[in-house]
């Protein structure tokens, strides 16, 4: 049986498919992305929170494949900027997914915010909608989960691994940034680890 995870991001997938191996009721899901199917138009990422945009793509994705389908939203909530940036982290500084500005517009918007105020969490939505469902989720077609992992962000950029805000962020527990983390230390603590991870059990439960 095929399940489309709506991204084109390989280590996205590659993260899922980890995720799923350890299932043994899920050895017969095989995992494909985008890049796997027929080409459609993607739908913008409008909604306000994480769950409707994750929710928007997995519909897309199911109405354009016939496919049950995940897709998930994730980003950064930073404390003194009220949660922002947010559902706009791919492109807070006006240029989608220029991950060095995005992070130095950051830095500077929270230049005098002191230590104990520079608290933030990156935060993952990650949604399974199966065919045959309406709109809503009247049916049990829609699940919806989420991850989340809280912390503090430092000064300045430390760290070679991850992306986006990774050199910025360090994880409640740790002393090193999620850019100096191994990415298998990474994902067993991060939003979308966490939210795959609850997803695979959702998974497991309609599809196998
Ligand atoms: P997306 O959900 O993969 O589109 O991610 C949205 C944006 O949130 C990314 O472009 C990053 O700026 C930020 N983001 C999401 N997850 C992470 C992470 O694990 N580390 C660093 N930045 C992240």
């Amino acid at each position: 049986m095929k399940l489309l995870l709506a991204t084109r991001n390989v280590k996205k997938l590659d993260e899922l498919r980890r995720i799923l191996a350890g299932s043994p009721e899920l050895l017969k899901v095989e995992l494909v992305g985008l890049d796997d199917v027929p080409p459609y138009v993607e739908v913008p990422e409008t909604g306000l929170t994480f769950a409707e945009n994750a929710l928007l793509k997995a519909r897309e994705g199911v109405k354009h494949t016939g496919l049950p389908t995940v897709a998930d939203d994730s980003g950064l909530a930073v404390d003194a900027l009220s949660g922002m940036p947010g559902v706009f982290s791919a492109r807070w500084s006006g240029k989608h997914g220029d991950d060095r500005a995005n992070l130095d517009l950051v830095l500077a918007q929270i230049g005098d915010v002191p230590d104990e105020h520079r608290g933030a969490a990156f935060v993952c939505a990650a949604a399974l909608v199966l065919p045959g469902g309406g709109g809503t989720s009247p049916n049990g077609r829609e699940h919806l989960v989420s991850g989340k992992m809280t912390g503090r962000l430092l000064r300045a950029p430390r760290g070679e691994g991850g992306f986006g805000y990774d050199p910025i962020f360090v994880a409640d527990g740790n002393t090193r940034t999620n850019a100096e983390l191994a990415p298998a230390e990474k994902d067993a603590i991060s939003h979308r680890g966490k939210a795959f991870r609850a997803l695979a059990a959702v998974i497991a439960k309609n599809l196998s």
